[in-house]
C-alpha cells in the first residue's frame, strides 16, 4: 500500500526535523492560552503539531477544520518556555499558516480584509500616514462620538471591535523623523539605529519620540535610517513569507546599505545596536536569518543585522541605565506599578529580567508582580481583531490580575500591549495608567 501524500505543498512546511522533537508529554498544555480556556486538545500546542503531523502524513485535510485549529493559536510561544524538549512552536506554526495561505482559500471578506491591510496598507508608509489622517479627522471632529453613541460600529461585526482599540492618533506623526540623527546628551557611549516600526509611525509617535529621548540622555547618537519599513512580523505570523521576505531585504538595505542619512563622521552604519520598542517587531528582525534560510544571498546580511537587533530594555538593561529622578505621585507614596511581559519578549526573545530590572532602577517607584504576568493578554498582533471573543476573554483575565496588584499603573513594553490592555482598563473599569516601560523612564528623567 502506497503512504498518502502529504497535505502540504511547496517549500515552507512544518518540518519533520521540527515536530518530531516534541515527545507529546503534555508539560505545554496548562501553559497554552487557548488550551487553558477552551479545554480543547486540538487548541492545544500538543494537539496543533499532532495535526501539522496529520497534514503531512496525508491523514488529515488541509481543510476548514485545520484551519480553525491554527488560526485560534496566538502564536505566544509561551509553550516553546515551557517545553522541556525544545520544540520550536512558532517556526511550526508560521510553516503551517505559510501552508494555509498556499493551499486554502479563505471566504471572499477574509481575504478581501487581509489584502488590504497585509498588502496594501502595512508595507506603504505614505498609505500608512493617509489612513492615519483619516482616523485622526474621524477622532477629532465629533463623528468618532456619534458613531459610538449611535450604536453604528455594533452592525460591522468584527470592525466594530476593532474601533474600540483605535488609540488617540498623535498630531505628529513619526513618518517626518526618518532620516534624522538625534546627538547623545553627555559623553557618547554608542550609536544605534532605531526601528521605527509601520502603525507606530502614526498610532505610537509620542512613545518612539520618548524612545529616542531616554537612549539621548543614556548617552546614545541615534539615527532614524531613512527607506525602513514595516518588519514583516504580522506577515510572518499570517504566513506571507514572501511579503515578508520582501520588506526585510528592504530593511537590510536601509540599516546595512550606503544610504547618505546614514554617513557620520565614522562613516556609513557603524551602529553598535539596531533598537526597537516594540516587542513583536523585535522577535522577527532577531529572526530574519530564518526567514531567508533559503536565500544564501541574502541570509548572510540577514545574520549581520539580527545579531545587532536589541530590544530598547535589553539594551539599556546591557548598557548600564543612567539613574533617573524619582517618580512619586504624592508626598512619600511610591508610584505602584506592575509589569505584563509581552509574549514576543519573554517568549520570543527570552527577555523577562530586563525590563523589570529597568523598572526597579525608577526611584520612588514600588513594582508588583501580578499572576500570570507571562500570560498573553490577548494582543497578539491581530489576534484581539480577528478572533475578539477569545481575546476579550483572555483579557478579562489579565485584568481581573492587574486589578488585584493594586497597581495604579500597568507597564508593558509592545504598542500591541499597550492597546488591548488600556482597552481593558476601560472594559473593566480598573482605573489604571496603561504604559510602555520606556514612557515611566522617559517621565522620570523629565
Ligand atoms: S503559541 Fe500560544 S496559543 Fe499557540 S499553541 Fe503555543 S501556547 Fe498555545
Ligand atoms: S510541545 Fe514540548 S511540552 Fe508540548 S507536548 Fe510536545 S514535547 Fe511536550
Amino acid at each position: 500500500m502506497s503512504a498518502a501524500a502529504s497535505g502540504y505543498r511547496g517549500e515552507t512546511r512544518p518540518r519533520w526535523e521540527d515536530y518530531s522533537t516534541c515527545i507529546h508529554c503534555g508539560l505545554c498544555l496548562n501553559h497554552c492560552p487557548t488550551y487553558r480556556l477552551l479545554g480543547v486538545e486540538m487548541d492545544s500546542p500538543r494537539g496543533r503539531i499532532h495535526q501539522m503531523i496529520l497534514v503531512d502524513e496525508g491523514r488529515l485535510k488541509l481543510g476548514e477544520s485545520f484551519v480553525r485549529h491554527i488560526d485560534l493559536c496566538l502564536d505566544c510561544r509561551a509553550c516553546e518556555t515551557a517545553c522541556p524538549s525544545g520544540v520550536e512552536y512558532g517556526k511550526l506554526v508560521e510553516a503551517a499558516r505559510a501552508q494555509i495561505e498556499r493551499n486554502y482559500r479563505r471566504p471572499l471578506f477574509s481575504r478581501l480584509l487581509r489584502w488590504i491591510g497585509y498588502r496594501q496598507l502595512l508595507p506603504h508608509p505614505e498609505r500608512l500616514a493617509f489612513a492615519g489622517r483619516l482616523l485622526r479627522f474621524y477622532q477629532r471632529s465629533g463623528l468618532q462620538k456619534v458613531a459610538q453613541a449611535s450604536g453604528l460600529w455594533r452592525l460591522f461585526g468584527k470592525l466594530g471591535e476593532a474601533e474600540k482599540l483605535l488609540p488617540p492618533l498623535d498630531d505628529n506623526f513619526f513618518f517626518s523623523e526618518l532620516g534624522r540623527v538625534f546627538p547623545a546628551e553627555g559623553e557618547r557611549r554608542a550609536r544605534v539605529a532605531f526601528f521605527a516600526g509601520c502603525i507606530a509611525q502614526a498610532a505610537f509617535a509620542e512613545l518612539n519620540r520618548a524612545t529616542i529621548r531616554v537612549l539621548q540622555k543614556n548617552g546614545c547618537e541615534v539615527v532614524v535610517p531613512v527607506g525602513q519599513l514595516c518588519c514583516g512580523a504580522l506577515h510572518v505570523h499570517a504566513g506571507l513569507r514572501d511579503l515578508a521576505q520582501r520588506l526585510a531585504r528592504t530593511n537590510l538595505e536601509a540599516f546595512l546599505g550606503e544610504k547618505p542619512a546614514l554617513r557620520s563622521p565614522e562613516g556609513v552604519g557603524g551602529f553598535d545596536a539596531i533598537i526597537t520598542n516594540a516587542a513583536g517587531c523585535g522577535s522577527t528582525l532577531k529572526e530574519y536569518e530564518q526567514l531567508f534560510s533559503d536565500d544564501s544571498a541574502h541570509a548572510v546580511r540577514a545574520r549581520e543585522f539580527a545579531h545587532k537587533v536589541r530590544d530598547v530594555t535589553e539594551f539599556l538593561a546591557e548598557l548600564g541605565l543612567l539613574v533617573p529622578s524619582p517618580a512619586r505621585r504624592d508626598e512619600g507614596q511610591p508610584l505602584r506599578v506592575t509589569y505584563q511581559d509581552s509574549c514576543h519578549l519573554v517568549h520570543g526573545q527570552k527577555i523577562r529580567s530586563a525590563p523589570r530590572e529597568l523598572l526597579r532602577r525608577i526611584p520612588g517607584l514600588e513594582l508588583v508582580e501580578m499572576k500570570l504576568a507571562d500570560h498573553c493578554c490577548g494582543s497578539a498582533g491581530v489576534y484581539n481583531l480577528t478572533e475578539p471573543d477569545v481575546a476579550r476573554e483572555l483579557l478579562k483575565e489579565k485584568m481581573e490580575c492587574a486589578r488585584a496588584t493594586g497597581a495604579a499603573v500597568i507597564a508593558t513594553a509592545n504598542p500591541g500591549c499597550l492597546l488591548q490592555l488600556r482597552a481593558g482598563v476601560q472594559r473593566h473599569g480598573t482605573n489604571q495608567e496603561v504604559l510602555h516601560v520606556i514612557e515611566l523612564l522617559d517621565r522620570a528623567y523629565k
